[in-house]
């Protein structure tokens, strides 16, 4: 008798198909990255990555309603201040634009879940994630002396109104460092979403188009892992646990697939897996060139994530991907 098993019998309508799909994409899954900047009414769309804008606080509410309305449950904020300092002023002053943008939102559509983006690049005007040495070329952060800029960072960010802390520059001790801090203003309550594996990967490239965050002189090597390490994220992993993060990411994810699925399989925690710039970038391009179907490959690679572990997606596609769930 052959052959006994015909697992084409379970792929024969679309209903059958709908039943025994394993892994499927909601909007729940969602967390939309937003960029903002100083002003009123700015909307200026990033070159890199069309579709995605660096908004002025007024316009990050309205984008927050629209957001939440499509049943997408949170926000991440990065912020383009007005001035950068080497002491990256604008990443842990209370009239900080991610502290502002927070406020804003929180008070608009207090159902929102605002997550902050916790680091330093984007305000300090080298665009290193940290404090450098006197002279430095080279981008090698201080560590321990950074860790106390974080902390600030995470304080004001709660103060402003902020749900989730999620720190991105992955300085060794930087969750215990931000949980102590939080503890200590009595922020007990608000969870940390660690960039635990994040890689330095060239797939940022059009994010810091974005986030106006290039380095100036130097790159991320001596903080960002290698793209060939991974026992090395599980490690990284284990010891954000051990640190008490609430929630781990994986950055970048597309490249990345494997590192969500040990990750998943090591941790009961929820893994977030981030579709950075560039993975969106490649879509889009592709996408205006007419070479692929923008819709179908975003969902597939959407719908891959989970596949590999992801309980949660950052991604520029998730306005896009909820107006196509729904169709
Ligand atoms: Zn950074």
């Amino acid at each position: 008798m052959f052959p006994i098993h015909r697992p084409r019998r379970l792929r024969a309508s679309t209903q059958l198909r709908r039943m025994v799909q394993e892994n499927t994409l909601t909007a729940s899954d969602l967390i939309y990255p937003l960029f903002a900047v100083p002003g009123n009414a700015v909307a200026k769309e990033v070159t890199s990555m069309p579709g995605v804008y660096q908004l002025s606080v007024d316009k990050i509410v309205e984008e927050a309603k629209e957001v939440y309305d499509l049943g997408i449950p949170a926000i991440i904020l990065f912020g383009i201040p007005e001035d950068k300092d080497i002491d990256a002023t604008g990443a842990w002053h209370d009239c900080g634009i991610v502290q502002k943008a927070a406020t804003a939102v929180k008070q608009a559509v207090p159902d929102l879940v605002v997550i902050a983006d916790t680091c330093l690049c984007e305000y300090t005007s080298h665009g290193h994630c940290g404090y450098l040495e006197v002279g430095d070329l080279t981008g090698k952060v201080l560590n321990d002396p950074t860790l106390e800029l974080l902390k600030k960072t995470a304080v004001s960010q709660a103060n402003a109104g902020v749900d989730i802390i999620a720190p991105s520059g992955m300085m060794d001790g930087f969750v215990t460092a931000i949980r102590e801090g939080l503890d200590e203003a009595g922020f007990t309550d608000i969870p940390i979403l660690s960039y635990a594996a994040k890689y330095s990967s060239a797939y940022y490239g059009p994010f810091r188009d974005a986030a106006e965050s290039s380095p100036q002189f130097g790159d991320r090597r001596t903080y960002q892992m290698d793209p060939g390490n991974g026992k090395e994220a599980l490690k990284e992993v284990a010891l954000d646990i051990a640190e008490g993060a609430d929630m781990l990411m994986v950055k970048p994810a597309l490249s990345y697939m494997d590192i969500i699925w040990r990750v998943k399989e090591m941790t009961n925690l929820p893994v977030a897996a981030y579709n950075v710039s560039g993975e969106y970038s490649m879509v889009k391009a592709a996408a205006l060139k007419g070479w692929i179907d923008e819709k179908k490959v975003a969902l597939e690679t959407l719908t891959s994530f989970k596949r590999a572990g992801a309980d949660l997606i950052l991604t520029y596609h998730a306005k896009d991907a909820v107006r196509w769930l729904n169709e």
